[in-house]
Order: structure tokens, then C-alpha cells, then sequence
């Protein structure tokens, strides 16, 4: 008997309709997991052993700093507060354009640009760029935003701003 492959592929559920990898996080996975999968997001949790082990598929072979469309988390050298960011852009690249809008010649210009470079007005400290991290790799702006609120909204310590709205697609 022949078995009809491609009818098989057909008949199964579409249960999920994509999925996001993600570096397991007690404070966030399940929480995490159970909205992501309300909207359909299949979340695939991996232990955070090594950066590229998490992000990298077996045949890239480009750096998971490297790699465009991320959602990070910088933390702050001096206390337990965190940014939470997103960019279509790669993690390096981020942190390039992060570090220069945090020099001191250049927060006084930019006071209220991020809250990247209001923390380190406001309290004195730098973040820890060294320990900066990819959360999420995901090349949709719309579950990047998502993705992105729903790290600063539920984890206590963000610097971001909770005041601002949700996406409202969500
Ligand atoms: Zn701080």
C-alpha cells in the first residue's frame, strides 16, 4: 500500500500558525507561553546554555548577534533594573547604537529619547552590555512589538515604560 503523503500533511489541524524560540525564563516561561499560545505561538523553551546553541538552526551559520529581527534584554550594571528593546536590526548593531546614545556626551542631548538613556540620566548607572541578551528571534515587526511588551510588562524591574498603550491589535 502506497501511503498518500501529501493527503496526510493536508488533513492535520493547523494547530499552530508559527512558533518562537525562546531561552527558558522562570519568571516569564509559562506565563509566556499560555498568552503566546491563546494567539496560536508555539513556544519552544531551551535552556539558556550558550547564545548561538539557542538561536542558531543547524544550517545558519550566521551569529545570533548577528542575526536580524530580535527582541533583547539589557541589564543595568548598578541595580536590578532592565531594558527591554526591539529591532528589526541585528543584537551588535542594537547595542552599537545603544552604547553611543548612553555615552555621557551624548545623554544631555537626548534626554528623553529612550528609556535606555533616561536610566542612566536619571540614577547615574550604566547598563551591562556585556550581558545583554537576545530574548526572541523573530522576523515579524508585530510579534517583535508584542513580544517586546509582553517582557516589560510582566517582568517586574523594566525601565520601560508601562504607561504606554499595548498594541492594541492584542
Ligand atoms: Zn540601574
Amino acid at each position: 500500500m502506497i501511503k498518500d503523503k501529501k493527503k496526510t500533511q493536508y488533513n492535520r489541524p493547523p494547530e499552530f500558525q508559527s512558533k518562537v524560540v525562546s531561552p527558558y525564563s522562570a519568571d516569564l516561561g509559562e506565563t509566556l507561553k499560555r498568552i503566546l499560545e491563546r494567539h496560536r505561538v508555539r513556544t519552544i523553551s531551551k535552556p539558556i546554555v550558550k547564545l548561538s546553541t539557542v538561536l542558531a538552526s543547524g544550517k545558519d551559520a550566521v551569529p545570533a548577534t548577528k542575526r536580524r529581527g530580535v527582541v533583547c534584554e539589557i541589564p543595568s550594571w548598578s541595580c536590578e533594573h532592565r531594558y527591554i528593546g526591539e529591532t528589526k536590526r541585528s543584537l551588535s548593531t542594537r547595542l552599537k547604537e545603544h552604547h553611543r546614545d548612553t555615552l555621557p556626551r551624548n545623554i544631555p542631548k537626548i534626554p528623553d529619547k529612550t528609556e535606555l538613556t533616561k536610566h542612566p540620566a536619571q540614577s547615574g548607572h550604566a547598563f551591562n552590555w556585556d550581558y545583554a541578551h537576545v530574548l526572541h528571534h523573530v522576523n515579524s515587526y508585530h510579534k517583535r512589538i508584542f513580544l517586546e511588551s509582553l517582557h516589560y510588562y510582566l517582568k517586574t524591574n523594566t525601565v520601560n515604560d508601562k504607561s504606554a498603550n499595548f498594541p492594541a491589535i492584542y
